[in-house]
Formats: C-alpha cells, sequence, structure tokens
C-alpha cells in the first residue's frame, strides 16, 4: 500500500477525498492535516461531516495534524484541499520535502513549470514534472487538476477539438453550493435565489479550458487559438455543475458524427484499466429533459459527466450547443486528484 495523506481533511473537498479513498487498493490514509482550529483533535470532533456515507472507522479517531511536512511521517502522496492562500506557500514545502503533491487548489494551477491535467484529455503534461523537479530542484512534485466547472467542460470539448476546428466557445454555468465550501454560501443568499457571480471562477474556466488543450513542446504548454467566454452563477443545488455549452466552428461538422466522438469517448485511464476511472467518461444523453444534478450527478461513481440536448444551433453559421453536469466534488475535485495520482503511480 502506499501511504497517503489529505490536506485540509476536515473541508467540503478533504471529506470527499476521505470518503473515496477508504477502500482504495492501493492508497492508504495514514495522515490528515488541517488549521491550527483543528489540530490536536480527533476527527470526528474536528470535522462538520457532511458525506452521505459515515465516517469511515479508521479515520474517526485518527489525529488532525497541522498543515506541515515535518508534521508527516513516510507519507508518499499527498492530497491538498487547501484554500488557494494556504495551498500556495504550504504545497511547496511538501513537495520541497520529497513528497508527491496532487492539488486541488487554484493557487500552483497556471505555474509554468506545474502540470495542470486530466487524465483523459492531457496525461503528456506530466512530462512537466521533470521539468519542474529540475527546475525547483525538489525530490518531490506538485501535479494540480483544474476547477470544478472547466474538468467537467474540458472533457467534452476533447474530442470535439480533436475532430473539429473550434473558432469560440461560450459556456455559462448552473454551480452547485458544495463548489464553494461548507462556509462559502450563507443559506439566505441561495434559498430562492440564483447569485449571478462567483470570484474568479470565470477568468479561471477561461485559461484552464485553453491549457488544458494545448500542446506540451518538451518545455511548456502553447495554447490553442480559439476564444473561451463564460459566465458563472451560483444556484441552489447542494452537488454537481450544470453549464449550457454553445459552440461555433471555422468549419462544417456533422452532428451524429460528432455525439459519436462524444460517446466513444476514452482516455489512458480508460486503457490501463485505473481504479477510479469511469468505464464511460460522457454519458449522452438524448432525452429532452437530461442531464439533471439529482439524477445523474452520481453516473460511474460521479466520475462520469453527463450530456444532454446536443443539438444544431440554427441562430449562427456551424454552430451546436448542449447542456452536460458533472459532480463538483467528485469528478471536479477530488476524484480528479485520485485518478491524477493513479496514473502517476501506474506511469512514473
Ligand atoms: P473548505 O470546505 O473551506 O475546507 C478548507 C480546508 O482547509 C479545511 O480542512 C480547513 O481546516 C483547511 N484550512 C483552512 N485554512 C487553513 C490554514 N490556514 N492552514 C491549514 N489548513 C487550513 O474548502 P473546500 O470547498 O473543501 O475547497 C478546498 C480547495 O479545493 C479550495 O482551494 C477550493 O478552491 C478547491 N476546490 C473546491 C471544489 C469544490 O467543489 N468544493 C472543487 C474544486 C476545487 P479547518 O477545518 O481546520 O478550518
Amino acid at each position: 500500500m502506499v501511504n497517503v495523506g489529505i490536506l485540509g481533511a476536515t473541508g467540503m473537498v478533504g471529506q470527499r477525498f476521505i470518503e473515496l479513498l477508504s477502500d482504495h487498493p492501493t492508497f492508504e490514509i495514514t495522515a490528515l492535516t488541517a488549521s491550527q482550529r483543528s489540530a490536536g483533535k480527533k476527527y470526528q470532533d474536528a470535522v462538520t461531516w457532511h458525506m452521505e456515507s459515515p465516517i469511515p472507522e479508521a479515520i474517526q479517531n485518527m489525529v488532525v495534524v497541522g498543515t506541515d511536512p515535518n508534521q508527516l511521517k513516510d507519507v508518499e502522496f499527498v492530497f491538498s484541499a487547501l484554500p488557494a492562500d494556504t495551498a500556495a506557500l504550504v504545497e511547496p514545502e511538501f513537495a520541497e520535502a520529497g513528497m508527491k503533491v496532487a492539488s486541488n487548489a487554484s493557487a500552483m494551477r497556471m505555474e509554468p513549470d506545474v502540470p495542470l491535467v486530466i487524465p483523459e484529455v492531457n496525461p503528456e503534461h506530466l512530462d512537466l514534472i521533470e521539468v519542474q523537479q529540475k527546475r525547483r530542484g525538489w525530490d518531490g512534485f506538485i501535479v494540480t487538476n483544474p476547477n470544478c466547472s472547466t474538468i467537467a467542460l474540458v472533457m467534452t470539448l476533447k474530442p470535439i477539438y480533436d475532430q473539429y476546428d473550434i473558432k469560440r466557445v461560450y459556456v455559462s454555468t448552473m454551480q452547485a453550493v458544495s463548489g464553494a465550501g461548507y462556509n462559502g454560501v450563507p443559506s439566505m443568499a441561495i434559498l430562492d435565489n440564483i447569485v449571478p457571480f462567483i470570484g474568479g471562477e470565470e477568468e479561471k474556466m477561461e485559461i484552464e479550458t485553453l491549457q488544458l488543450l494545448g500542446d506540451f513542446d518538451g518545455e511548456e504548454v502553447i495554447l490553442p487559438s480559439f476564444g473561451v467566454s463564460t459566465s458563472c452563477h451560483r444556484v441552489p443545488v447542494v452537488d454537481g455543475h450544470t453549464e449550457a455549452v454553445f459552440m461555433q466552428m471555422n468549419e462544417e461538422f456533422d452532428l451524429n458524427n460528432l455525439k459519436e466522438s462524444l460517446r466513444r469517448f476514452q482516455g489512458l485511464p480508460q486503457k490501463l484499466d485505473l481504479y477510479s476511472a469511469p468505464k464511460n467518461p460522457l454519458i449522452v444523453r438524448e432525452e429532452d429533459d437530461r442531464p439533471q444534478p439529482r439524477m445523474d450527478r452520481l453516473t460511474e461513481r460521479g466520475m462520469a459527466v453527463t450530456v444532454g440536448r446536443i443539438r444544431q444551433d440554427d441562430a449562427f453559421s456551424r454552430s451546436l450547443k448542449y447542456v452536460l453536469m458533472g459532480h463538483n466534488t467528485i469528478r471536479g475535485a477530488a476524484g480528479a486528484s485520485i485518478l491524477n495520482a493513479e496514473l502517476i503511480a501506474e506511469i512514473m
């Protein structure tokens, strides 16, 4: 077994890590960290637990430690679910101390030598790890997964981008409250309401999308030239981000062929049969009223993205539109980091 630690283990994403890793065949949780408010407490006393399943028995009485590499013994991987400002300071310390950091935080995502990876989309960007270790003199490294709404979007863009010349993409999101963390959105702000602003989200989606679909030339990632514009909104859904996507191409396309590419989409995790890999990363639905968060978010244990309402957009030439939905704390966060770590453990 590989010993792993969870940084920020008491938060929304940290809890999801615990749930997903509690019966993992190769990763064993041996350390949990959080802020000084929680350090020294038993996990069950430090956390406000929100998962559907109970706290795993082996975790309940584990003592939470401060988020400091010196507090962790014999840990190979750490999964980071820290706030971005804390991550910016401490993730490099863990990598410098020789640990492999799989991070959810945005802090290091756009560093030119830190891979931003979705295993089905751009596994070749993991070669940046060597560049990073050389440049920074670290024995460990940091690998990141994208923001929750970007992951679901890019998984649908990849098979289309591989086949067609995309001109521009517009996305309007309807994002769940769990995406903001436990203390993120007060119930009085979101019940019976929609909040049409999520700080920093639009910028992250726009740049991360291009980074993920860029070509790695051995030193850096060269961004594709199409434009991405997003508008992000918080809605009163607990889990599952929904996105309405509008796309124009530079060429004609065949809608049935495009749907088939989405249906057949697979990547390295499926080839290698990684434990957390969904059999089908994209589920295409034909009903007029799908996807829906409550009905579709747990498809393939929350690791698949559901796509529906794929149709020609007759308002503009060479255009289409569709709706997608992905589980933001599984495929969009903890599950994404775990799949990155499984891929690294398998191929490096
Ligand atoms: P959260 O619920 O607010 O949890 C934050 C965690 O970090 C808690 O364990 C907290 O410990 C710990 N923490 C806070 N300040 C700290 C400090 N100064 N030093 C050490 N630990 C500290 O946040 P979250 O929603 O889980 O998000 C975690 C990260 O994942 C963020 O960077 C977020 O942007 C990213 N992310 C979230 C989602 C999502 O859907 N929620 C998706 C993708 C990415 P205490 O309990 O002791 O305060």
